[in-house]
């Protein structure tokens, strides 16, 4: 029906109206989220400083995943724990009856190597060779649940139905949790999935990442000793090596972007003797999946051909598989919405004179050391998403579930990632500001999705496009156990 002018203009008028209204009750709704995160601060706080004074490798996450269960399931969670055949993993639910669910992800392992006092700007392991939260882990964990437990006190107040939850997801350092998770159906039936992860600025994480397969190539051979008796040898360093010059060779017929990577993380003991074991360990990453599968499985091929050419026997250790990472654009403009409303963390002088110490550390520090801006989002079509160029396990999430992610200032900028720097922020009050800019943006989110249909709608809408007639193949194995429980505890780090 063609509408005249008035009526089309007086309906434009009204549509404004409701969503201002709207906005205007979300905004209540997310006041009470926020007011109740401002209450219960402290205890975000003293949880992230005990997952921080516990940092555990992957898969190993004793301590440091039950604290953050326990600081969920005492304040009115239920918990699922050992999901995934990981003992680490769990599932945390409020639900507040039929409706929607929105999840957090929360990630907790530690970096082997980066052991260093929190809040001193000059390099001093607490334990010398320790591990230590580099990635700023010990404050993603807690932020999500900081932001799920804010969700479930708005929840509570205004009777909005459904269910919030968290993902307990372990080593993310090596890709496993999330995509083991995946495989076994721990994220389905869930509408809306949202992150974080802390960085040194302010913004939504709205870019692509690797699809990426870590694999290892164990061979097995003869022993002999390498002078004495050598024609009496098979050697496995031998296989290794074929198998590297090998891929090397292929390098020139793969797309340019191809990224392959490896380790000799087993090569004999001693040259005088031919060594009948040896291992390599490659890390097969492309831009996209369809890309990146068949370069890994011409990599097993050559692999076999050097078994076959030196006359060993070789066995293959898939660790995991990810996907690349597909942003979604309603869910980015929720998380940027949001992140304007809260604002960017505001930092004290200690922290500035912390920031300016820490900093004598660096190669070239920037001008400005700790990030007081909010940067702006900027969709774009797939054809131009930038990458982090390095592989995420979220990126499976990212196929099966709408999802967006963040990431806050927690610590100094021109700091190297990965390093003792951010270990130092992350278990100190710059750490903990960024951490709280993150959890209430999150919450001020999940409210948003819990109550925003049509917004989770476009959500799935946008992931439908994105797949664009793609079906998700998880790339690890069904049945396949999550390596350490596949290896038992000692054995997979130690080799
Ligand atoms: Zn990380």
């Amino acid at each position: 029906m063609k509408r005249t002018m008035p009526q089309s203009i007086a309906l434009a008028v009204l549509a404004c109206l409701l969503a201002t209204s709207l906005q205007a009750g979300n905004n209540k709704q997310k006041k009470t989220a926020w007011n109740w995160m401002a209450a219960n601060h402290s205890e975000a706080v003293t949880t992230s400083r005990e997952v921080w004074e516990n940092p555990e490798l992957g898969e190993l996450e004793y301590k440091s995943s039950e604290a953050l269960a326990a600081y969920l399931e005492r304040n009115g969670f239920t918990l699922e724990r050992g999901v995934a055949d990981m003992p680490t993993a769990w599932v945390a639910t409020f639900s507040n009856g039929e409706g929607p669910s929105v999840g957090f992800l929360a990630e907790f392992d530690a970096l082997p190597g980066l052991s260093q006092q929190a809040g001193n700007p000059v390099k001093t392991p607490l334990v010398e060779g320790g591990a230590g939260h580099g990635c700023g882990h010990s404050l993603l964990g807690v932020g999500s649940a900081y932001a799920a437990l804010g969700v479930k006190a708005a929840m509570t107040k205004h009777n909005i139905p459904g269910s919030v939850k968290v993902f307990g997801t372990p080593a993310e350092e090596t890709l496993v949790g999330k995509v083991y998770m995946v495989r076994d159906g721990v994220f389905d039936g869930l509408d809306i999935a949202l992150g974080w992860h802390p960085g040194s600025a302010n913004a939504v994480a709205y870019s692509s990442s690797l699809a990426m397969s870590s694999i290892k190539f164990r061979f097995f051979g003869r022993t002999a000793h390498g002078a004495g008796d050598p024609h009496n040898g098979r050697s496995a360093l031998d296989a290794v090596e074929l198998t590297d010059v090998g891929v090397n060779f292929m390098r020139e017929h793969v797309i340019d972007k191809a990224r392959i990577h490896y380790v000799i993380s087993d090569g004999g003991g001693a040259p005088n003797v031919v060594p009948d074991r040896a291992e390599v360990w490659y890390f097969v990453r492309a831009p996209k999946t369809e890309q990146q599968r068949p370069i890994l499985d011409w990599v097993r091929e050559i692999a076999r051909g050097a078994a076959i050419m030196t006359q060993t026997r070789m066995e293959e250790e898939l660790l995991s598989s990810c996907y690349e990472f597909l942003p979604n654009d309603p869910l980015s403009r929720l998380l940027q919405e949001n992140l304007e409303q809260v604002g960017a963390p505001e930092f004290s002088a200690g922290d500035w004179e912390f920031a300016t110490e820490l900093a004598r550390s660096f190669d070239d520090p920037p001008e400005m050391l700790l990030d007081t801006t909010l940067g702006e989002l900027k969709i774009v079509p797939p054809g131009q998403w930038g990458s982090t160029g390095g592989s995420v396990d979220d990126a499976d999430v990212s196929w099966n579930v709408p999802y967006a992610r963040l990431y806050t200032a927690c610590a100094v900028k021109g700091g190297n990632s990965h390093s003792w720097h951010v270990v130092t922020c992350a278990g100190s009050e710059i750490g903990f500001k960024g951490m709280t800019t993150a959890a209430r943006t999150l919450a001020g989110a999940g409210v948003e999705a819990l109550l925003n249909e049509k917004l989770r709608k476009a959500a799935w809408e946008d992931l439908r496009e994105k797949l664009d007639g793609r079906a998700y193949e998880c790339g690890v194995p069904e049945g396949l156990l999550p390596p350490h429980s596949r290896a038992g505890q000692e054995n997979y780090r130690a080799k």
